[in-house]
């Protein structure tokens, strides 16, 4: 659906929440342009989940064929305890996600849901004007001037003015500063290793074999600490997401590569099936500082907005950071598509008057999910552990 007047948008920021916010502008017959710092686009190489609220996002964008190439199908989501790997909880996802929510519960590997979006952006079949990418486009400063009309000015003095300008340019966002709001990152103390082990290193062992018998998204629960696996390209990796206590080097340099070994001596005591299957990441394991934000207000700023984790950081204990911006992306889309020039800011207050709170509430409960998850020992691990045994996650194993 096209808005009777087409107006300019630049999105900063080429990210799984840029792109997806660029796709459905451009779904509205919106002119877009995006610009991202790095020389090439891409993902780093680890999974991502999308639940049925990004999964229906992504669908309405006529995604659902492109997505089905690349998704890997969870059956249901189980989580563990850490000393011996007992089952306290099982919540089924497969068709059951798909009955209740009318969309998939689904696992891909990063790189290749970004690539489907790019190459949706870019498809000269799709509705409305091909969203124009610009790459080595760092923005540096902004020219509010014109108020109507501002200006993204980037590293090399080139200048992109637009209708609109959305930040979209994740946890250290650049736009967000140059709208003069507050720095509110807080550091959480903790850090996720992230790897991914080759499928066939996993299938081969009879030790780890378990975890291509079933397709499941599994969290082990221990002392300050956690652990989260799931396959991707139909088992060609298995995905780790090893949630620990950060070290001052990573602290401070935000991401540096680490070990198979450093991921088996993080969980020092565990089940025997965490070093099993530890041990066989061989390459590529990074470890990422974790940040975050509380609810935030600044979100706006004339016709400046913000989306996706330069509003809304928030620690990865839900699974839900790209999945907000997807949301973020579609309300964004629909309020601009249906004004034209003259209406833009009050589609952009609507924008954030009905995005803010709903994401408020996501940040507030990954938040508390960090408590909820690294229970020490003892009566409030057990409430918890019994609390989701008895939770009916009506699976079928
Ligand atoms: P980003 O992905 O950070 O993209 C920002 C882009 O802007 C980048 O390409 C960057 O290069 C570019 N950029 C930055 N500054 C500038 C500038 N000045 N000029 C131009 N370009 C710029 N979320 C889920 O929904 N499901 C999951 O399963 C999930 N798992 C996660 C696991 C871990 C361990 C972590 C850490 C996060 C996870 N998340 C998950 C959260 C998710 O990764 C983020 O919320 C999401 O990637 C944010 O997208 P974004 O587009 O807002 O920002």
């Amino acid at each position: 659906m096209a808005s009777s007047q087409s107006f300019e948008v630049t999105v900063v920021g080429g990210g799984l929440g840029g792109l997806t916010a660029a796709l459905a502008l451009r779904h509205r017959g919106l002119r877009v342009t995006v610009l991202e710092q790095a020389a090439e686009l891409g993902e780093v190489g680890a999974g991502i989940q999308t639940a049925p609220n990004a999964s229906r996002v992504l669908m309405g964008l006529g995604l659902r064929r492109q997505m089905e190439a690349i998704r890997t199908e969870p059956l249901d989501q189980v989580r563990r305890r850490w000393t011996d790997g007992r089952i306290v909880g099982l919540t089924s996802l497969g068709q059951r996600c798909k009955d209740e929510f009318n969309a998939p519960y689904w696992h891909y590997h990063r790189a290749d849901l970004h690539r489907m979006l790019l190459d949706a952006c870019a498809d000269p079949a799709g509705p409305g004007p091909a969203v124009v990418v610009h790459t080595s486009s760092k923005v540096v400063e902004m020219d509010r001037t014109d108020p109507v009309r501002p200006v993204a000015v980037t590293e090399d003095g080139r200048r992109h003015g637009a209708d609109v300008i959305i930040g979209a340019d994740g946890v250290r966002s650049r736009v967000r500063d140059l709208m003069g709001a507050p720095d509110t990152l807080l550091f959480s103390g903790e850090m996720a290793y992230r790897a991914l082990i080759p499928g066939d290193l996993i299938a081969a062992d009879p030790a780890t074999r378990w975890l291509v018998d079933r397709y499941q998204s599994t969290i082990w629960y221990g002392p300050d600490r956690h652990l989260v696996h799931y396959m991707i390209r139909g088992g060609d990796y298995l995905n780790v997401v090893a949630c620990v206590p950060c070290t001052d080097a990573v602290r401070e340099n935000w991401t540096l590569p680490a070990t198979a070994q450093d991921l088996v001596e993080a969980f020092p005591g565990w089940d025997d099936r965490v070093p099993a299957m530890l041990s066989k990441a061989k390459e590529d394991v990074l470890a990422f500082a974790l940040y975050y934000r509380r609810r935030d207000p600044v979100w706006l700023d004339g016709r400046v907005a913000l989306l996706g984790d330069a509003c809304h950081a928030m620690l990865p204990y839900q699974a839900q950071g790209a999945s907000q911006a997807m949301e973020d992306a579609a309300v964004l889309a629909e309020e601009l598509g249906a004004v034209t020039a003259s209406g833009i800011e009050g589609a952009l207050r609507r924008y954030v008057d009905r995005r803010a709170k709903h994401a408020g509430m996501v940040q507030d409960a990954s938040l508390a999910n960090k408590t909820f998850y690294h229970l020490a020992d003892g009566p409030e691990q057990r409430a918890r552990d019994e609390k989701l045994t008895n939770f009916d996650g009506e699976s079928d194993v």
